[in-house]
């Protein structure tokens, strides 16, 4: 489950990791008083959406006064951001985020993952932040810094300070950069997170270490002990289809495609898929409706394939077809 990077921030700063001061706003002039009850003259008016790059699509702006903040939170709330991770419809602004300025002085990368293959969550660390780090990891992959913690003793101390250096942040910030890294971990490990990405992590001419961005990722299959996670859930940004099959337990993604699967088993899920894109066409959707799915539960699922508007096609014709 994903949330909004106002939330992500609130979290954040229960655990005292640092982060700027701000509020959300939800029209243009709440966006005003939110940004006057603020302590600085420059403010930042950002869009809040369940996707990235934001900055790039006209999302993020940097308002010197009231009057810019007006400006600003009128052009973005209800316009449709349209950004790399948001597929061509885009999503819709409903919501902003009005937070404090700051001087930046250097922009990292700082992000907290489980990896498999060690079964150990991951610190990465890279002095490259603010662009993508997926760009990052493609061309000069030696610039991410990673340090893999054992779970029995959680992130030591050395470790945080190893990242810090190799992330070449200033000495004298050293100190915050660590506090920083220990409160994202306690943070990652109390709440289940699947996903904690702070792109930018900045320092500050002040001499402060701040998260500037702000995306945590929630396991779904921990919700029911994360209540106040879940309160943070805003349907608004999830696929409709997906909402209904989560009501009927089903297994649901949508995707671009137009050939709708209807599948018992996600081992049988995924290879329906594979089969369907290898043969040159494209699934609208993942199902597994799961092993003894009964007639009730089928007839939802096939309800929802069919409010796809996209689905022009079974994936069992399409098979049979080859
Ligand atoms: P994203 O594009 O969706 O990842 O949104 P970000 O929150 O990362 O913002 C994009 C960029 O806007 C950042 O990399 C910063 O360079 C800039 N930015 C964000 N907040 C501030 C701020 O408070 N002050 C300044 N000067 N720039 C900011
Ligand atoms: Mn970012």
């Amino acid at each position: 489950m994903n949330i909004h990077e106002y939330q992500s921030k609130e979290l954040l700063r229960k655990y005292g990791v640092a982060v700027p001061t701000g509020h959300v706003a939800f029209t243009v002039d709440e966006a005003v008083e939110k940004a006057k009850s603020l302590s600085t003259e420059v403010s930042v008016v950002k869009a809040q959406i369940h996707a990235g790059g934001r900055g790039k699509a006209g999302g993020v702006k940097v308002a010197k006064n009231l009057d810019e903040v007006r400006t600003y939170a009128d052009e973005i709330l209800g316009k449709t951001l349209i950004t790399h991770q948001t597929g061509p419809e885009g999503k819709e602004v409903k919501r902003l985020l009005i937070e404090e300025g700051c001087d930046i002085d250097q922009e990292y990368y700082i992000g907290l993952v489980l990896d498999r293959s060690t079964s150990r969550i991951v610190l990465m660390g890279s002095e490259e932040g603010g662009t993508e780090i997926e760009e990052v990891a493609e061309e000069t992959p030696e610039k991410i810094f990673k340090e893999f913690i054992d779970p029995a003793v959680g992130l030591q101390g050395f470790q945080a300070r190893r990242l810090a250096f190799n992330m070449n942040i200033p000495k004298d910030a050293l100190g915050k950069a660590v506090k920083f890294m220990d409160g994202l971990y306690k943070v990652f490990v109390d709440n289940d997170c699947s996903i904690a990405e702070i792109n930018p992590l900045v320092t500050t001419k002040q001499g402060d270490v701040l998260a500037l961005d702000a995306k945590l990722n929630f396991d779904s299959n921990a919700l029911y002990r994360q209540n106040n996670i879940v309160e943070y859930r805003d349907l608004d940004e999830e696929d409709e289809k997906e909402i209904e099959a989560s009501k009927f337990d089903l297994s649901y993604i949508a995707l671009d495609g137009n050939i709708g699967c209807m599948v018992n088993g996600a081992g049988l899920a995924m290879a329906t898929m594979d089969i369907i894109k290898y043969k040159g066409g494209e699934p609208a959707n993942f199902l597994d409706v799961g092993g003894g799915a009964t007639a009730e539960k089928v007839t939802e699922a096939f309800k929802i394939i069919l409010s796809d508007k996209h689905v022009k096609g079974s994936s069992s014709t399409f098979l049979a077809g080859l």
